[in-house]
């Protein structure tokens, strides 16, 4: 299930790639996305990293996920009132967000009949993405009736 954080990329490489700016800043962000190998919010790459850039701030660190928002390499996930998180999305995946606690799990598998549904509605797919929405495995202790109700039978 954790197919996509397999890879290592070069945040240097990456920002080349992308005809992006490359600043110490940028490089910091970009590794520490890859090193945690989850959804951040920007207060979290903010706090992990603002010991390095005194003059750092939260704003700074939402353009710059702007920025790579705008290149295309990361995703920006809202769930209900949490904060946003951001994510690096160089292989395309899908995702289950636990409307509770916010947590956001990647899966890959995924056999949905893209090209009929295409078809049928003469739609041209550019690219898709799957979210499933419930109760992660932690929220679930507590909540069984809440899993019963919801059971798809
Ligand atoms: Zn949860
Ligand atoms: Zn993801």
């Amino acid at each position: 299930m954790e197919l996509s954080r397999d890879y290592s990329i070069d945040p240097v490489l990456l920002l080349k790639e992308y005809g992006l700016r490359i600043t110490p800043q940028r490089i910091s962000i970009l590794s520490h996305m890859n090193q945690y190998k989850m959804h951040l919010t920007a207060e979290q790459i903010y706090h992990a990293i603002k010991d390095e850039f005194p003059s750092l701030s939260v704003a700074t660190v939402y353009n710059t996920l702007k920025a790579f928002i705008d290149a295309g390499f990361v995703k920006e996930l809202r769930v209900g009132d949490h904060a946003s998180k951001f994510d690096l999305n160089l292989i395309p995946h899908h995702h289950l967000v636990c409307e509770k606690c916010g947590h956001i799990e990647d899966f890959h598998f995924i056999d949905l009949p893209i090209d009929k549904i295409a078809n049928m509605h003469n739609f041209h797919v550019r690219h898709y993405h799957l979210e499933i929405n419930g109760l992660c495995a932690n929220c679930q202790e507590g909540h069984p009736s809440y899993i019963h109700q919801n059971q798809i039978s």
